[in-house]
C-alpha cells in the first residue's frame, strides 16, 4: 500500500450527506478497497493507482480540528474509513478525537472493530453516534466485493460492544443489492442492541462500470431491479415492510434511483 503524507487547509468541510452539516476526512483513500466504493472517483484527482492501493494521510488535521467549534453534525468520514488498518499505526483518528471539542455533534461510520480501541475517548463526547456498515452479504459475495474489510460478524459484535458501553450506535445497511443482501436476517441479528438504522441501496452510477459489469455477470436480475423504477419502488416498499414488522427505528431508506 502506498502511503502519501499531506497537509490539509482545513479540518471541516461542508457536506450534503443526509443529517450532517460537516465532514472530516483525515484520510483520502481506503485500504478496505470495496469494489463498489462511491469514493473511488477521488482517483481522478489523486493519480496514485487503483482505488484501495494508496492512502493519503492528512497529518495536520488534528491540529486544525483542535478545540474548533462547529454547529451541526460532523460526519467522519466520507472518502475513507477512519478506522482502516493504517490507523492502527498512524493514530490520526485517535488524535483528532483527543483534541476535538467534546461538544461537537459527531457521527462516525466505519466497517472496523478498531473503533473499540477509542471507546474511552468516544465516551467523552456529549453527542456522538457510532455506526457500523453491515450489509448482509453471503461470505462468497463479500469475498468478491469487499475482501479486505473486517468480517460482518466482527462488525455485528462491535455494534453489541458499543451498546454495552452505553454509546449510541446505528447500523448502516449498505449497499443493498436486491437478491444478494439478506436484510431481514441482519436486522434480526442486530435489533436487540442497535439504536437505529439507515438503509441504502447500491448507487449504481457511483459504483462504476467495472462493478456494474461484475454484477451483470453474477446476478443480472439484481442489475435489472436496480435500473428499474418499478423494481426499486417495490424494493423500497419491502424494506419499509421489514422496518414495520421488526419494529425498528429507521432514519432513512435511500434508493438512489434517478
Ligand atoms: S470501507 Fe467505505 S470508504 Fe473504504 S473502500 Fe469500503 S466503501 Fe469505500
Amino acid at each position: 500500500m502506498k502511503l502519501i503524507i499531506k497537509k490539509a487547509k482545513r479540518a471541516f468541510n461542508r457536506t450534503k450527506i443526509p443529517g450532517a452539516r460537516w465532514v472530516i476526512n483525515q484520510y483520502i483513500g481506503c485500504q478496505h478497497a470495496c469494489k463498489y466504493c462511491y469514493a473511488k472517483f477521488m482517483c481522478r484527482w489523486y493519480d496514485y493507482g487503483e482505488w484501495g492501493s494508496w492512502v493519503v494521510a492528512r497529518e495536520n488535521i488534528p491540529e486544525l480540528a483542535e478545540g474548533k467549534k462547529v454547529e451541526g453534525q460532523v460526519y467522519m468520514s466520507s472518502i475513507s474509513d477512519a478506522y482502516q488498518p493504517i490507523e492502527k499505526k498512524l493514530e490520526l483518528t485517535r488524535r483528532i478525537l483527543e483534541v476535538m471539542d467534546k461538544g461537537t455533534e459527531l457521527s462516525i461510520l466505519t466497517k472496523s472493530d478498531l473503533v473499540l480501541r477509542d471507546i474511552q475517548l468516544i465516551k467523552e463526547f456529549k453527542d456522538i453516534s457510532v455506526g457500523l456498515t453491515v450489509n448482509g452479504f453471503d461470505k462468497e459475495v463479500k469475498k468478491e466485493i469487499e475482501p479486505l474489510s473486517p468480517p460482518i460478524e466482527k462488525r455485528v459484535n462491535t455494534l453489541r460492544s458499543l451498546h454495552e458501553e452505553g454509546i449510541q450506535n446505528y447500523a448502516f445497511i449498505s449497499p443493498i443489492i436486491p437478491g444478494l443482501s439478506h436484510i431481514e436476517e441482519i436486522v434480526e441479528k442486530t435489533k436487540g442492541f442497535v439504536d437505529y438504522y439507515w438503509f441504502e441501496f447500491l448507487n449504481l452510477r457511483a459504483s462504476g462500470g467495472k462493478f456494474k459489469r461484475w454484477l451483470k455477470e453474477i446476478s443480472p436480475e439484481s442489475l435489472e431491479i436496480l435500473s428499474s423504477q418499478n423494481g426499486m419502488e417495490e424494493q423500497v416498499a419491502s424494506i419499509e415492510e421489514i422496518i414495520k414488522r421488526e419494529g425498528i427505528l429507521a432514519k432513512g431508506v435511500y434508493s438512489h434511483y434517478p
